[in-house]
């Protein structure tokens, strides 16, 4: 039978970590994959540090500016968004987006949100119509409509079905091979199996036989999406063939249907990130930490049971890594606590933070509170989500840090 080839689009700190994951596992089971990953690079001109152990005055690519792509190839490192990790060899860092998902069944979306749009309308047409999708974005996709989850976005504007990988998944703790646990969810329309077997994919076939599912956003707008079967000489592609893509000694995979549950815990949780580090920010211990993930933890409940209710569950939420879990590791050490915090403490905004901090990483927190204030306030819904609403607020500049308390009581 035929083997699954995998992309994973993206490069940065997580997206780095998973390529490594990803090919660690192709490698490991060359029956069902090829080995090769490609790993899509937003390229850029890097400049390799004299710190870092490839550093050689006589190696060219040593010398002055050279391309991201290059520098992974050749070192088998990322040097900018992911240092000192090796990576496997059959990792391949490609620079260009259409030639990286070529032939791909498997593609692997792994970028920050705000550039995924863009990307899906470059990849129109350029990929195999029946290719299956995971998104690992943290963030949700907002527009006049309503919400919708990047995985349904991605599966509208490519044609393909799409699910989602979310967890307590600080990317550097994963990359350096320590223990955590994820969740994907993947719970694709149930296809007919004599459903006609389009002969590679040919654009030419008609559309009308084949099964299609409803992509549905927040306020009830259905569209229909066309799904291409796989092929039948290729190993079928479900929670089974996640475990074996994903799963590792030091990366712990628990696969559920719940694919709104597990993107939409991943995005809200930035949020609440954002306002623990601003009360971190102002020295006030770990109790009033805590209170912000409980109020937080509740809103995120909410959210998922008000505007997601036919599919979001609620255990998703408060069992799976990809809920309480990643609540409480990114409200430790994630980068949008971190810079939250440290704009608390220099009394400077938190974009600049950003800039200073983090060498080109993204925050999504920031972005996400913005986004998620926007749907809430044209639902009416602010003073439902009173922590949501305070830390958009604080980010705005319309309230202080220290009113956080008596706002969240308040209920507005
Ligand atoms: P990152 O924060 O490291 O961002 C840098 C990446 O963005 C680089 O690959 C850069 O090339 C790319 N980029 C910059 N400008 C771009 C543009 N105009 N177009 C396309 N790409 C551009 O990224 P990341 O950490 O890999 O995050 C990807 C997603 O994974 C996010 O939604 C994030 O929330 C999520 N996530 C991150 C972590 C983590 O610990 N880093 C863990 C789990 C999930
Ligand atoms: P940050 O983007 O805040 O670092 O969060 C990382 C993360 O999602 C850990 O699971
Ligand atoms: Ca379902």
């Amino acid at each position: 039978s035929r083997k699954h080839k995998v992309t994973v689009i993206g490069s940065g700190n997580w997206g780095t970590a998973v390529a490594k994951i990803v090919a660690e596992n192709t490698l490991a089971n060359n029956d069902i994959f090829q080995e090769t990953v490609e790993m899509w690079v937003f390229e850029e001109k890097v400049e390799l540090s004299k710190d870092s152990k490839h550093y050689d005055p006589s190696d060219p690519l040593s010398q002055g500016s050279q391309n991201l792509t290059d520098l992974i190839n050749k070192y088998h490192e990322n040097v900018k968004y992911l240092t000192d990790i090796p990576l496997p060899k059959n990792l391949h860092a490609n620079p260009s987006l259409e030639d990286s998902v070529k032939d791909s069944s498997i593609l692997i979306f792994n970028v920050p949100h705000q550039f995924i749009i863009r990307i899906c309308d470059q990849l129109q047409g350029k990929i195999l119509p029946y290719a299956r999708g995971i998104s690992c974005i943290k963030g949700v996709d907002v527009e006049e409509e309503g919400v919708s989850l990047f995985s349904e976005t991605i599966g509208k504007k490519l044609g393909i079905y799409c699910g989602s990988l979310s967890g307590a998944n600080i990317a550097n703790e994963v990359a350096k091979e320590l223990w955590c646990e994820t969740t994907i969810g993947y719970d694709p329309p149930h296809l007919d199996s004599k459903a006609p077997t389009p002969v590679g994919g040919s654009p030419s076939q008609s559309q009308v036989d084949l099964p299609s599912f409803e992509h549905k956003d927040s306020s009830g707008h259905f569209s229909k999406v066309k799904l291409r079967p796989l092929p039948n000489d290729f190993p079928p592609i479900d929670h089974g063939l996640w475990k074996t893509l994903f799963h590792r000694p030091y990366f712990h995979v628990r696969v559920v249907n719940d694919v709104a549950g597990v993107a939409l815990g991943g995005a809200l949780k930035n949020i609440i990130a954002v306002g623990a580090g601003f009360v971190d920010g102002l020295g006030w211990g770990d109790n009033a930490k805590a209170a912000v993930m409980r109020v937080g933890l509740g809103e995120m409940v909410k959210f998922g049971t008000q505007f997601f209710g036919n599919s979001a569950e609620t255990k998703t939420f408060t069992e799976e890594s990809s809920g309480v879990a990643d609540l409480i590791t990114s409200c430790s050490g994630g980068r949008n606590f971190r810079c939250a915090k440290l704009s608390v403490q220099r009394g400077a905004p938190i974009e600049e933070i950003e800039k200073q901090e983090l060498n080109g990483q993204k925050l999504q927190g920031t972005l996400t509170a913005a986004e998620v204030n926007k749907f809430l306030k044209k639902q009416g819904a602010e003073k439902d989500y009173p922590l949501f609403t305070a830390v958009y607020r604080i980010l705005e500049g319309t309230l202080k840090v220290e009113q956080m308390p008596s706002f969240i009581e308040s209920k507005l």
